[in-house]
């Protein structure tokens, strides 16, 4: 029996050929990636803080950029405190999407793929991904003692968030990637195309080659243009 492995002739051969140009690699998919703090769930810290009415937690990405600098701040401040793991999870199992956030993950979903990359923890995310249809999330992790008290954090990498870009554009996948905050700035210009979503003053204004949109509807507009390109 002729197989084509073998190169040994017979009909398979010509159906090869015939097939062939229909074959080809290098075919670029689309996809978007977004933060989820800011841009389709409230910051968990600002709940958080005012729920135990502790305003020095409020403090977030979009106010230092030092990402290790906050954490250790925060840390230090739920220590000194006597907060642990439980009592953010219970502010955070009250908490919803933002007004429209579900809505939207559902509209984009139906014409691409989403990624979440995230600075949030995998101890924080659980009941607002089930909110938001479970996305796919990319995120960290928290270091935990035995009574619950946060010692630490693993971060998956350093910049993960621009990492993980251009890992899928090693894969032939162009990003459209959003946030709102410094850790965003990175991933949206590692990204083939994006914008800022409801950044703040300051952050708008500093880099303000970056187009910002404050709507769902302006961001679905944003990546329509980039799916059709
Ligand atoms: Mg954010």
């Amino acid at each position: 029996m002729s197989d084509y492995r073998s190169g040994n002739g017979g009909s398979e051969d010509i159906r090869l050929l015939y097939f062939f140009p229909f074959f080809c690699y290098g075919v670029v998919m689309r996809l978007v990636c977004l933060d989820l703090e800011g841009v389709l769930i409230p910051e968990i810290w600002i709940a958080f803080s005012e729920a135990v009415g502790i305003p020095e937690l409020s403090r977030t990405t979009r106010d230092e950029s030092d990402y290790d600098k906050l954490m250790r701040f925060r840390l230090d401040l739920l220590a000194k405190n006597n907060l642990k793991l439980p009592d953010i999870q219970k502010v955070i199992s009250g908490m919803d999407p933002l007004e429209g956030a579900a809505e939207f993950t559902e509209a984009l979903r139906q014409k691409t793929q989403l990624i979440i990359l995230s600075d949030t923890y995998e101890e924080f995310a659980q009941p607002l991904m089930k909110k938001l249809g479970w996305p796919t999330l990319f995120c960290n992790s928290l270091v935990t003692s035995s009574d619950g008290a946060i010692t630490g954090y693993r971060l998956r990498q350093k910049n993960g968030k621009q990492l993980a870009v251009k890992a899928l554009a090693s894969l032939n996948i162009e990003v459209f990637a959003a946030g709102d905050s410094f850790n965003d700035l990175n991933m949206i210009r590692e990204a083939s195309a994006g914008c800022l979503f409801r950044a703040p003053q300051a952050i708008r204004e500093e880099y303000a080659d970056i187009p910002c949109v404050d709507s769902y509807d302006g961001l679905l507009a944003y990546i329509d243009r980039f799916l059709a390109e």
